[in-house]
This record gives C-alpha cells, sequence and structure tokens, in this order.
C-alpha cells in the first residue's frame, strides 16, 4: 500500500527541496536541513534499539517511577517516533513496528482492569491516573494519525474498536470526573479523546472533546480531586471551554509558568489537529489568538538564563530549553508570525518537532535568520476577564547587555497550586535568582522524597506568606492562609510604565506598583517597585516602595530572600548560641532564628556574595526596627527544605508605615584571581524624606555625590494627572504616578 501525505505537508516538502539545493543544507538524511537531519537520525538509532529488542506491554501495576510506569511510557514517545519516522522517511519497517505494538496493545487493553493502586480520584488503566493514560493517548494518536491510511482496513478495525475506541470511552464516558472539568488535567483528557477522534474520523468523539459530555447525563453529586462539584452552574466543559476559561485575555495561566508548560502541549498538539481537519473551527486564531497569547506568555515568563519564574507550586529549573518547549517554540515560529527572535530560542534548544513546523524553524536557523532574543518589560492580566490582578515582569539591561529581571505577583490565587504570596516579588540576573521565591517543596519525580509527590512543608512552608518577598502582618499568613477566602480575592495592578518616561538626566526608570486591600483585615498594602538605571550604576538598581496603611498597631515582618552568604552589616547583631523556632504557624515553625540585631541610624545596610557577585541592599529604618537573620530547617526532621537564608526587617507597633530599600548589583569577583572587584555597593543616605496619603518621596546617593528624588503619587494611577508637591519648602510638579529626578551633581 502506498503512502499518502497530505498534500500541505507535501508542497512544504518540495518547496524545501528546492530550498535545500539552492543553500546546501542538506545532508544524507534525504533533503532536510542539516540540524532536522541530525535528530531524525538520532530519533532513528532510538527506534531501531527499541524494534531490535521487541516491544513490550506489561501488565500495568505500577506508581510513577516503577518499571511498568516507565515502560509504557516510554512507549508513547517510541509509539510517536515510529510513526513520525514512517511519515518523514517513508521506511515501511517503521509502519510495520508500530502496526505490531498497537495490535499488542489491542490483544489486552479491553482485558486489563483498573489500574491496581488505586491512589487517584480517577484511576487510569494503563497508569496509576487516567492524566498518564490521556498523555498516552495523545502522543500515539500522532503516530496512528501517520499510518492509518497505509493500515489494512482488517487491522485499523481491530485497533480502532479494541484498542482505541474503548480507551476513549475509558477517559470519557468512564471518568466524568476527570474529563469534564476546566482543569489541565482535562485539557489533556479533552485532547487524547479528540485527537484520536479526528485520526478514526468519529464525529462523535471529536464532539465530545469539544463540548464535553452533555451535563444532563452526568450524575448531581459528581466530585473531582477538590471536592469541587464537575456539574457547575453553566455546565461547560471540553476542549472549546478549556481555551475559553484555562486563560486570562493576555494567554497568563493562573497556575504559573510551571504548569502552563505542561498544559500547552495538549492545546498545541490538539489545536495543530484541528487546524489541519477541521479548518472551520478557526482554532489557530479562536478567542481572539488565545493560543498565540498564551505560547507567547509562557515564553516571557523566564529569567535571564531560560528558567521559568518559579510562581505557585513550581518545581526550579523548568527552562525555555526544556525538551516539552521545544514544540511551543517551533509552533509559535510556525503558526504565530514567524518571529526571527524565536530562532536563536531553537538554536539553544538545538531539538526540532519532527513534523513541518520542526523542518521550517531549522531551515530557517540554517539560513542565518535568527535575531537576538530580547524579552521586553510587560503586564500579564489573571483570570478568564483578566479582571483578577497579574503578574508583571520589568526588565532592564546593564553593562554588556545584561539582563535583570523583576517579578512581581499581584494575581489570583491561582487554585490549588496557588501561594499565599500577594505583592511579592523575586529578582534575577544572567547568573540566575537573586532574591528568590522558593517553589514548591516538592522533588519531583526523586522517590527518596516522597515519591516524588509534594510534600507536607508545601503547605506548611512552600505557600506560606513568610516563604515570600512580601510583608507579613502578625505573623499571619494573607488570607488567614485559607484557599476558601483566597480563591474570592485578589489585589489590583496600580502602575505600569516600562516606556522609561519618569526619569530624567540620562536615567531610566521602569515602574510596577499594585495594591491589595483585602490580604489583611482593614489594612491597605501597595507596593511601587522601580529598576533603575543610571550610567553611575553598572548594574540596574531595584528601588522597592513598600506602604501598610491602617488604623490599628501591628507587627510588620518583611523578610528578603537572597542566596549567597552575607558579607558584612553596618549594624551590630548577636548570633544565638541556642536555635528556636521563630514561630509556631503559619511557616514560621520552620525558621530558626540564627541571629538578630537592631540598626541604630535611618538607615541599614546588607551586603552579601552570590556567585562572583556582589549585592548591597540600603533600607530606610526606623527606631526600634530590629533585623532577624533566619534559615529553614526547624521542625523539618527529614531535611525536606532547602536551608536558604534570609533577612527579616521587623517593625513592632506600627498602624501605618513605609517601607523603602534600594538594592545594588555589584562588582565581581575571581576566585582565580583572587581579586576583588567593586566588593562595597555605592548607594549612600537613603531616606524616607515625605509620606501622605497622596504622595512618597524617597531620596538616595551615590558615593560620587549624584543624588535623585523618588516621586510617587499613591492615589491617582492615570499616567497624565499632573501632580503638586512641596517638601522641605521645595515644590516639585511631574506628570504620571512616578517621577525619578537627579537633585544634584
Ligand atoms: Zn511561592
Amino acid at each position: 500500500m502506498k503512502r499518502t501525505l497530505l498534500p500541505f505537508f507535501a508542497a512544504c516538502l518540495l518547496l524545501l527541496n528546492f530550498a535545500c539545493s539552492a543553500t546546501d543544507a542538506s545532508s544524507d538524511e534525504g533533503d532536510y536541513p542539516s540540524a532536522f537531519a541530525r535528530q531524525l537520525e538520532a530519533t532513528r538509532v532510538r527506534v531501531d534499539g527499541v524494534i531490535a529488542e521487541g516491544i513490550r506491554v506489561p501488565l500495568p501495576k505500577d506508581m510513577a517511577g516503577g518499571p511498568t510506569h516507565e515502560i509504557h511510557k516510554r512507549n508513547w514517545s517510541t509509539l510517536r517516533d515510529a510513526g513520525a519516522l514512517y511519515r518523514l522517511t517513508g521506511e515501511e519497517k517503521y509502519a510495520v513496528f508500530l502496526k505490531d505494538a498497537l495490535l499488542a496493545y489491542a490483544d489486552v487493553y479491553r482485558g486489563w482492569p483498573a489500574h491496581p493502586t488505586a491512589r487517584s480520584y480517577a484511576t487510569g488503566k494503563i497508569f496509576w491516573q487516567c492524566l498518564n493514560d490521556a498523555n498516552w493517548l495523545v502522543y500515539v494518536s500522532e503516530g496512528y494519525g501517520d499510518i492509518y491510511d497505509w493500515l489494512e482496513p482488517a487491522d485499523r478495525e481491530r485497533i480502532d474498536n479494541e484498542l482505541f475506541r474503548p480507551m476513549a470511552d475509558f477517559l470519557s464516558l468512564e471518568n466524568p470526573q476527570f474529563f469534564n472539568r476546566i482543569h489541565n488535567h482535562s485539557t489533556w483528557g479533552n485532547a487524547a479523546v479528540g485527537m484520536i477522534g479526528l485520526v478514526m474520523g468519529d464525529d462523535a468523539l471529536v464532539q465530545r472533546s469539544l463540548y464535553g459530555i452533555p451535563s444532563a447525563e452526568l450524575p448531581d453529586d459528581l466530585r473531582d480531586d477538590d471536592s469541587g462539584r464537575i456539574k457547575d452552574k453553566e455546565g461547560r466543559a471540553g476542549f472549546l471551554a478549556q481555551l475559553d476559561l484555562s486563560f486570562s485575555p493576555d494567554g497568563y495561566f493562573t497556575e504559573g509558568p510551571y504548569y502552563l508548560r505542561y498544559a500547552l502541549s495538549p492545546f498545541l498538539l490538539y489545536g495543530k489537529a484541528l487546524a489541519e481537519k477541521r479548518p472551520d473551527l478557526n482554532i489557530l486564531t479562536y478567542r481572539d489568538d488565545i493560543l498565540k497569547k498564551a505560547v507567547f506568555s509562557l515564553l516571557n515568563q523566564a529569567d535571564p538564563t531560560g528558567d521559568f519564574f518559579p510562581l505557585n507550586d513550581s518545581h526550579k529549573g523548568m527552562s525555555l530549553y526544556a525538551p516539552e518547549v521545544v514544540k511551543t517554540v517551533d509552533y509559535a515560529y510556525y503558526y504565530f508570525g514567524k518571529d526571527p527572535a524565536l530562532l536563536s530560542l531553537a538554536e539553544q534548544q538545538g531539538a526540532f518537532t519532527l513534523d513541518e513546523a520542526g523542518v521550517a524553524v531549522s531551515r530557517d536557523v540554517a539560513a542565518g535568520k535568527a535575531a537576538p532574543y530580547t524579552p521586553q518589560s510587560m503586564t500579564f492580566a489573571d483570570g478568564p476577564e483578566g479582571t483578577e490582578g497579574g503578574v508583571g515582569v520589568l526588565r532592564a539591561y546593564g553593562a554588556d547587555k545584561a539582563q535583570t529581571a523583576l517579578v512581581m505577583k499581584y494575581s489570583a490565587q491561582g487554585m490549588g497550586h496557588g501561594h499565599f504570596d500577594k505583592l511579592a516579588y523575586s529578582l534575577y540576573n544572567e547568573t540566575g535568582e537573586v532574591i528568590q521565591d522558593y517553589g514548591s517543596a516538592r522533588w519531583v519525580n526523586i522517590d527518596q522524597k516522597g515519591g516524588g509527590r509534594y510534600l507536607k512543608e508545601n503547605d506548611t512552608w512552600a505557600k506560606q506568606t513568610i516563604a515570600h518577598n512580601t510583608l507579613v502582618i502578625d505573623q499571619t499568613s494573607h488570607y488567614e492562609g485559607k484557599i476558601s477566602i483566597a480563591e474570592e480575592l485578589h489585589p489590583d495592578l496600580y502602575a505600569f510604565n516600562a516606556d522609561n518616561s519618569g526619569a530624567d538626566a540620562g536615567a531610566k526608570s521602569r515602574l510596577l506598583s499594585a495594591k491589595v486591600d483585602n490580604a489583611y483585615p482593614d489594612r491597605e498594602l501597595h507596593r511601587s517597585q522601580i529598576l533603575f538605571t543610571a550610567p553611575a550604576f553598572a548594574q540596574p538598581v531595584l528601588i522597592d516602595v513598600f506602604r501598610s496603611v491602617g488604623t490599628k498597631e501591628v507587627l510588620h515582618d518583611l523578610p528578603t530572600w537572597y542566596h549567597g552568604q552575607l558579607l558584612s552589616t553596618d549594624f551590630d547583631y548577636t548570633t544565638k548560641s541556642e536555635l528556636r523556632p521563630l514561630g509556631s504557624a503559619h511557616g514560621y515553625q520552620h525558621l530558626w532564628l540564627e541571629a538578630s540585631g537592631r540598626p541604630t541610624g535611618n538607615s541599614a545596610e546588607i551586603g552579601w556574595f552570590n556567585k562572583k557577585t556582589f549585592y548591597t541592599q540600603t533600607m530606610a529604618t526606623r527606631p526600634g526596627d530590629e533585623f532577624l537573620m533566619v534559615r529553614p530547617g526547624a521542625n523539618d526532621p527529614e531535611y525536606n527544605l532547602r536551608r536558604d537564608p534570609a533577612f527579616v526587617l521587623r517593625r513592632a507597633g506600627a498602624a501605618t508605615t513605609t517601607f523603602a530599600s534600594v538594592l545594588e548589583t555589584h562588582g565581581s569577583y575571581s576566585p582565580r584571581t583572587e581579586v576583588p572587584n567593586e566588593p562595597y555597593g555605592h548607594v549612600r543616605k537613603l531616606a524616607i524624606l515625605a509620606d501622605t496619603p497622596e504622595y512618597t518621596a524617597i531620596t538616595f546617593g551615590h558615593e560620587n555625590g549624584t543624588k535623585w528624588l523618588v516621586l510617587l503619587a499613591n492615589e491617582n494611577s492615570d499616567a497624565a494627572a499632573t501632580h503638586q508637591f512641596t517638601i522641605n519648602g521645595s515644590p516639585y510638579e511631574w506628570t504620571g504616578v512616578h517621577y525619578l529626578l537627579q537633585t544634584s551633581k
């Protein structure tokens, strides 16, 4: 039987042949660009290895990490790759292998009981949870599509009816609590059922995948794993509902980039299949280009090293360069505008999707079309309507074009994976994390730590407010640490200005400012952060102004979670000879108090060193302020928590108060030459000059004599509003929320 190519792809290959003969980018592997051909060859070697060994289809019994789990997991990529090899090389042995493997699954699948582990709200058959069965079906559907027309009708019928139709029904009709949610699990389920439906030409399955199981056919009290009711008021479910409800209009995913990266796979793979076979749905432009926005939102939530910002329950180190993100970059390029900056990401990934998108990307990389990837400052609104706060990213470039990136989080809670971290920030540069977000307390796939699942310290520590760089009032987490309260409320963006206005004399400043008036009773928190670049500083400087407004005197704790080792302070402190936990709840029970001290003047300075770079934070202080040097580890007998350091600025007995600080990145040190360069910071004389409900004024200087004044409008976020404010007899006038003015030298 002759293999058939989709007409579109055939045209693509013809064009490619022409392009390759012109640019001589071809290699032994047919007429593909050489980088693509190398990957095809590596795939061939891997699949040939499995063909030589023979496919194994063991009776499922193990949890994630166990042998049967890992074998079936490896099978899904082998079967997908075998299909791709047949499609791209035309060699029939790959189609034969794939057919035989699917027949082997068809022999046993219907006879398998539910997975014996019974540990999930939706137990699978091949794996311990339906989610992994859906992963399997998404990828194997791709391979099956590649050989479908080649198969003899009798084999096709057997595989359709004894493997794939029962599997699609199992993942949907038999597990509606898995299939009919608005959740990334269900997106996988919807995509799996729809992709196999498209391959088999089964319109009923495609319909079920797009719109869910009709609500009328479900029991009223059906619940998901968070006890959420599956039949909601509107009764929407299915792939289109996921597209409508999973993302904000900006493409932000409420659980954060770590989960977005995972959730995007089924959106992109099923989206691509629907674009080919159901052009009437216009899926690639659905909801004002929501898939494009989601893809670019993911690509823009990474630090200068490419690691995703570890917001909410994130596993640190997941990156733009992870294998799973290859299709995000390739499809972003191929389907959404051919942005040449994406080619430089693809180049660094060094891998391509084994399809027309990957061919196009590798061809354009080889043709030298890549442009530098230079992400810019931006904000993402959260919530399905874009009305539930969001996340803001400021990026500034210093000496040697080194990037500094700041993230402030003023988003909605982010469902069960959310953290109580309103107005928390984290800071990154080319070395990675500078001021860190803890991420999740979980060792993904590391069996020794709770089998790789979330650890109990994820709730008792990682989600708590004190684990974040934001204000804690009365040693209590935001929303009392209760998700039921947090889910109903959120902060709001106050101002975002990244066009470098609001500054003078060669300086540039980018502002991000947000407010929350419901994290604590009768209290408004307002944080304004500025990334400031000026010739006097080699790298961008972070200016942080945090106002807390209330009527009752409370205890304020403002932690700074730095990386590295403390070098010096300009105040005395005493270290403890005996360690005690800092508190008894809301994460404080996990903190050892290592040292404490009180600053004497109106400001305090703490310097530290990390990855060959020096940092100095200067903070405005008041009489009575105290610094606490802390570290997780208390009530952690299994060493589940990282022992990273922080200092907490503690202020007692204030009803309304303002914190201001300047963080400077400076100098370098080489252990090879043993020569420190610029080990001391340059910021001097930080002070809060004025602080009223309407305006806040901060001043700081450089040791060379230059001084700056930062003016902030606290109650009018109109960018066109003009403000007048007199400080110590000097009148100032400016337009917009912030103004950064050089006042001397
Ligand atoms: Zn967090």
